[in-house]
């Protein structure tokens, strides 16, 4: 844990979340700013700050990242109709915490290029 991580906190349980999925890896849950109808934050439990810090080690966990991706956008029924992971690096690519995280948006259309 790093003390001075928001997530972090949030998955000490020290800052409160609307949680929908935990398990050994991995803590899921509403993003407080939604973009779109369905939009959750899957993020790993060990504080890894950007994608530019995965190591090989990580592997399986991006894995399982994506794999909980599918599984929720098909348990909560938005597979179907299609959505979008994302994860943003740095600030040029809209990183704001710095804890890694992947959103997971559902229940509209997106467009692309993304802003
Ligand atoms: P990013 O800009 O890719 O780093 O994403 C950070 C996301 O965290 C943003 O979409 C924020 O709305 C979201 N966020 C910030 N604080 C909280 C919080 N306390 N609970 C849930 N989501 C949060
Ligand atoms: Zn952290």
């Amino acid at each position: 844990m790093n003390v001075d991580c928001l997530f972090c906190k949030i998955i000490a349980g020290e800052i409160p979340a609307s949680i929908i999925h935990e398990d050994s890896q991995l803590v899921v849950f509403k993003d407080i700013d939604p973009q779109a109808p369905q939009h959750f934050l899957i993020v790993p439990k060990k504080h890894i700050a950007t994608t530019l810090d995965l190591t090989a080690d990580d592997n399986d966990l991006v894995g399982h990242i994506y794999q909980t991706a599918g599984k929720l956008a098909r348990d909560l029924g938005f597979a179907d109709e299609g959505f979008r992971v994302v994860n943003n690096c740095n600030d040029a690519g809209g990183q704001t915490v710095w804890h890694l995280h992947f959103h997971l948006l559902g229940g509209r259309s997106m467009t692309w290029p993304p802003g």
